[in-house]
């Protein structure tokens, strides 16, 4: 009884320091950034610690999973509806809010399907700068 637990708490606080380091950074950390980020407090919690812990917080909704194509997933403590708008240049996350009135119906021809996240790709005004100048 007492090891178990004893590893249930050790699983609370881990995922505690997890959500903390997320919400801490605010930049929709990717598992790595978010493991260098405990990792630095907490040199003991391992990297396989870290991203399980991701996953599951991600599968409990304790977490926002952005599924990025061609990249790896990025992790948001804001659980609140919102899109996101990734830049194609320096790859940094945006929150956008609030939702277009024409995404928040289905799309026409999808409305058996769940929408769930919504992803803008292009260029930041950081960035937009450095295109104009080339
Ligand atoms: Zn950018
Ligand atoms: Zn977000």
């Amino acid at each position: 009884m007492r090891g178990t637990f004893n590893t249930v708490k050790r699983e609370t606080i881990q995922r505690r320091l997890i959500l903390d380091a997320v919400k801490t950074l605010d930049i929709h950390a990717t598992a790595e950034q978010v493991y260098e980020a405990v990792a630095k407090e907490h040199p003991t919690v391992s990297k396989a610690t870290v991203y399980r812990n991701l996953n599951r917080m991600a599968g409990a909704g304790e977490l926002l999973s952005i599924g990025v194509l061609s990249a790896s997933a990025r992790y948001d403590h804001n659980l609140g509806k919102h899109y996101h708008f990734i830049c194609e240049s320096c790859g940094r996350v945006f929150d956008i809010k609030p939702i277009p009135p024409e995404a928040r119906g289905s799309i026409e021809g999808m409305e058996d399907f769940m929408i769930k996240s919504l992803t803008f790709g292009g260029l930041c005004p950081d960035c937009q700068t450095d295109y104009k100048e080339e």
